[in-house]
């Protein structure tokens, strides 16, 4: 994605991984292959791989600069985080394109996270001297109050997902004082504001960014590939809540259809970002081709 103005705001991408990824068939339990097929006709080619049968999955960070702030939203795997396969991106690509930004790490004002997911909370955290820091020294970090604590509880009682993710993510930057953790309606200033989505997590979370008449919103994994705006019931098998789920898509799609919103799903491929489309028959996603 090239860079994108929403008013006096400013979104890019930073990329960890792209291609083709998980099978369909593997990731949405309701999945009908010819249904699937019927709508990969017109969508384009990008957003799926039929040689190998593989959704295009793509791993990015957004970097948000305000007037007033440098945000970052998600923060995919990061580093040193012992994930198996296939979770053991590697990790100098997302490295050179946060350097090639322009960025250093003391840049970051606020880092959001949609929800605390091995691949969302990633780069939260380094280790340094054996210890887990925070990444960005000076920034604070804003998780839902509400996803953290279910985070902690099913690390506490061993259950995965996210195992080491709350401990190693999400526990250091409270410990060290740089976290900040808010209800549904947290706004950090009359730019940026959260939309509580739930259902692939407990409190999934979209972040709006609005400007001058203008706005985007980071979906997370509302939705991780177009096909769920065609069938918003086709629950990821990973959601927390499939039922829940497919509401938020349903809701959030009806509020967005044909606003001008631009909607920035974390794993869709480049370039990524689109729009919401009503019909009659359901919606669609337009990606605005640069
Ligand atoms: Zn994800």
């Amino acid at each position: 994605m090239k860079q994108i103005q929403i008013g006096d705001a400013t979104i890019t991408s930073i990329i960890e991984r792209d291609g083709p990824w998980r099978r369909p068939q593997d990731f949405f339990p309701n999945y009908d292959r010819e249904i699937a097929y019927r709508h990969f006709a017109e969508m384009p080619d990008f957003v799926f791989d039929k040689a190998s049968d593989r959704m295009v999955i793509t791993y990015q960070t957004f970097v948000v600069r305000t007037p007033h702030h440098t945000i970052l939203v998600d923060t995919c795997t990061g580093e040193d985080k012992g994930h198996p396969p296939p979770f053991d991106f590697p990790k100098q690509r997302w490295l050179d394109e946060f350097n090639a930004s322009g960025l250093r790490f003391e840049d970051i004002d606020y880092v959001f996270c949609t929800h605390l997911h091995i691949d969302h909370c990633g780069w939260n955290t380094r280790l340094v001297n054996g210890r887990w820091v925070p990444t960005f020294p000076k920034a604070k970090y804003i998780f839902h109050k509400r996803e953290y604590a279910a985070w902690e509880q099913a690390t506490k009682e061993e259950k995965n997902p996210p195992g080491n993710v709350w401990r190693f993510n999400c526990e250091p930057v409270m410990q060290a004082d740089q976290g900040l953790l808010v209800d549904d309606d947290y706004a950090l200033d009359d730019l940026v504001t959260l939309t509580p989505t739930p259902g692939h997590s407990p409190c999934h979370c979209c972040v709006n960014i609005s400007s001058k008449g203008q706005r985007a919103s980071v979906v997370g994994d509302l939705m991780h590939h177009a096909l769920q705006v065609r069938e918003p019931d086709w629950s990821a098998g990973v959601d927390w809540d499939p039922v829940q789920s497919a509401q938020s898509r349903r809701r959030f799609f009806g509020a967005v259809a044909d606003t001008g919103t631009l909607i920035l799903p974390v794993h869709f491929p480049s370039p990524t970002v689109g729009q919401i489309e009503g019909g009659s028959d359901g919606f669609r996603y337009r990606f605005l081709m640069p």
